[in-house]
């Protein structure tokens, strides 16, 4: 066990880690688990890692769980990592393309990353009764592992999410409310409630340890593209620009995070990918305020946008998210919900993979940063599918 504190990510406060927490408790931004580096990489080396479990808990060491008893995990992670000629050759300039395919994951979509790590802590600590507020694949991920953890799971979603999503949590036992109104209007009811009725919150980042688990998108980044045949990258067994459909930032944020940690393990050094953003010109936060250079975004009115996933209209780790994009040379991108669409059957016809709508954004981004110049010429690109296009069939109506 090598977690030593949480610390809060805006002023850096100290919180103790063996107790139940939100948000900081100064100022109210999200708190982030630290890690004793050098003793988890006395025994999580590269080595090691050759004879390890296929599923994210493979980095036990740097994991936020103490006693393996409480981890709940339907066997997540460990996703597959392709490259995609077919679809590269469709592309003006000459790249090597690939794609991590989180639709893969148990609920089909990366959520589930977040919450194996989140409601095994919970239960570490001794929750009963959990509540969410979701744009839809949150809710899927959390009543699976609420249900095979024993656990109560309360859950507010848009009335309009996709069906897939709500059905999913009922069929797996959760209380599920339809909220006329935004994934930002069920954060609030969860908020005035969740005192009354004893719910652990874990919306992203308003918990400490969702990121841990999308985190590991990361190092298993780390081990595939450095055991790829013939990759080719300016930064040592990571790509050059890694593109990631936005909404709370938490996969963002949780990579940048990752590779922190990796460089203080001694697995890379101070180079880092270009971390790109793409959110639906109808929900862009996080691109309105990277465009005005501001560290906090403004919340977007009027969010609305098919990959709900990304209808986030005001994302707690703001700053998180634009530092790293920053702080790592990248940009952030709009792309329209016709033109994400349209980019499921593309990328499927070229790839065989029935991609989410935010998953597929990555495509018409990519080709915007061709046309930009913001990427070059035998550069490595990688794409994050989030998620499965079977929970959107209304989407393809
Ligand atoms: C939640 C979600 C996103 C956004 O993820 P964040 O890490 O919160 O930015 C993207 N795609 C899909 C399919 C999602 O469910």
């Amino acid at each position: 066990m090598n977690v030593t504190h949480l610390e809060c990510a805006l002023c850096n406060l100290r919180h103790e880690a063996n107790t139940l927490q939100n948000l900081c408790r100064d100022c109210g931004k999200p708190l982030l688990v630290r890690y004793d580096l050098e003793k988890a990489a006395a025994s999580l080396t590269l080595d090691s890692l050759q004879t390890r479990e296929s599923s994210l808990w493979r980095y036990r060491e740097v994991l936020p769980v103490v006693d393996g008893e409480n981890i709940v995990s339907l066997g997540v992670g460990w996703t597959s990592f392709f490259k995609t000629d077919r679809l590269a050759a469709t592309l003006p300039i000459k790249l090597d393309l690939y794609i991590k395919d989180e639709g893969q994951n148990p609920t089909q979509s990366f959520k589930a990353r977040g919450m194996t790590a989140a409601i095994s802590m919970a239960k570490e600590l001794g929750v009963t009764k959990l509540a969410v507020p979701s744009a839809g694949n949150a809710a899927g991920a959390m009543a699976a592992y609420a249900a095979l953890a024993g656990m109560e799971a309360n859950i507010f979603m848009p009335a309009d999410t996709p069906r897939a999503n709500t059905i999913e949590c009922q069929q797996t036992g959760a209380n599920v409310t339809l909220v006329d109104g935004l994934i930002t209007d069920c954060g609030k009811i969860v908020a005035e409630r969740k005192d009354a009725e004893g719910w652990f919150d874990v919306s992203t980042l308003k918990e400490p340890y969702r990121v841990e688990g999308k985190k590991t998108m990361g190092y298993e980044l780390f081990e595939h593209f450095s055991q790829f045949q013939n990759q080719k990258s300016k930064i040592q067994n990571l790509p050059d620009v890694i593109i990631y459909p936005t909404g709370g930032g938490t996969g963002l944020i949780g990579m940048w995070k990752a590779f922190d940690e990796m460089e203080q393990m001694g697995w890379i050094g101070s180079t880092r990918p270009r971390m790109v953003t793409v959110q639906s010109e109808t929900c862009a936060p996080i691109v309105r305020a990277f465009e005005r250079g501001e560290r906090f975004a403004d919340e977007f009115e009027n969010a609305s946008t098919v990959a709900s996933g990304l209808r986030v209209p005001k994302a707690i780790g703001d700053f998180l998210i634009l530092d790293a994009i920053r702080a790592s040379g990248g940009t952030a991108i709009s792309v329209t919900d016709e033109e994400l669409v349209a980019a499921v059957a593309e990328i499927g016809a070229l790839t065989g993979i029935f991609t989410a709508p935010e998953g597929a954004a990555c495509l018409p981004a990519l080709r915007k940063m061709i046309e930009r110049n913001d990427v070059r010429e035998g550069e490595s690109v990688v794409m994050f599918n989030t998620g499965s296009g079977v929970k959107y069939l209304e989407a393809f109506a």
